[in-house]
């Protein structure tokens, strides 16, 4: 079975849209996104809308659950709010219902997906030490994919040592468990502004990182002429 694993989208339709277009060329059974449809960009409608139509499986992320009103901002800083705010007066009442609908993790096939991390969707696994907590509740799983902060990475747990990598191919060694983060599709932050997914083949046992260009400029411009603040147009093109 071949998936393509893709996260954070954040409303940034341009983006999206040329991954999907990407996906569509490799080919793939199964298309699954870890959370944050929507928040920051200027499209989230029509993103929720591509997700929903293509039957993409995907979990509910910490800035979807703001759009839809499960829960307020209180921990977002001033510019995520606004935003966060801003798409849920965007969002038609369907398109709210169905981030509402949204589970917060699934199990695929053997693996499990989280937004954040196992033990707290809101949670960022930035470090081999919030790896390590992580590994422990992973007794019934070998690998998990998780989204959040925006940068491709990976970590590996074996022989009782974890290990934080970055290789763009891999194989998964079957003694081994992994905790795996695509990137993010529509904001990246390792100051690569390339759009970032994976491709996971169970058969072959392989994974393989994929960065894509798109269109930055539209998706910058549309963010501004939304009204909303410029410096979330400017990072699209630092990648931070
Ligand atoms: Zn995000």
């Amino acid at each position: 079975m071949k998936y393509a694993i893709i996260s954070d989208i954040h409303s940034n339709l341009e983006a999206l849209e040329s991954v999907l277009q990407e996906i569509d060329q490799i080919g793939v059974d199964r298309i699954i996104c870890l959370g944050d449809i929507v928040g920051y960009g200027a499209n989230p409608n029509e993103c929720v809308e591509i997700i929903r139509e293509r039957k993409i499986e995907s979990i509910i992320g910490n800035h979807d659950t703001v759009a839809c009103g499960k829960k307020e901002p209180f921990d977002f800083n001033f510019v995520a709010k606004e935003a966060a705010l801003w798409t849920r007066n965007t969002l038609t009442a369907k398109n709210r219902e169905f981030l509402h609908n949204l589970p917060e993790t699934r199990e695929i096939d053997g693996f499990l997906i989280v937004h954040g991390a196992i033990s707290d969707p809101d949670l960022y696994i930035f470090s081999v030490y919030d790896a390590i907590g992580e590994f422990k509740l992973m007794k019934k799983w070998n690998i998990c994919f998780f989204g959040h902060t925006h940068v491709r990475t990976y970590y590996v747990l074996i022989g009782g040592d974890v290990q934080c990598r970055f290789e763009y191919e891999f194989k998964i060694k079957p003694e081994a468990k992994y905790l795996i983060n695509p990137g993010s599709v529509g904001q990246p932050r390792d100051r690569d502004p390339r759009s970032s997914f994976l491709i996971y083949d169970s058969k072959g046992a392989a994974v393989r990182f994929i960065r894509l260009e798109y269109d930055i400029e539209s998706a910058k411009q549309k963010i501004i002429r939304a009204g909303l603040d410029r410096r979330l147009a400017e990072r699209l093109s630092l990648g931070i």
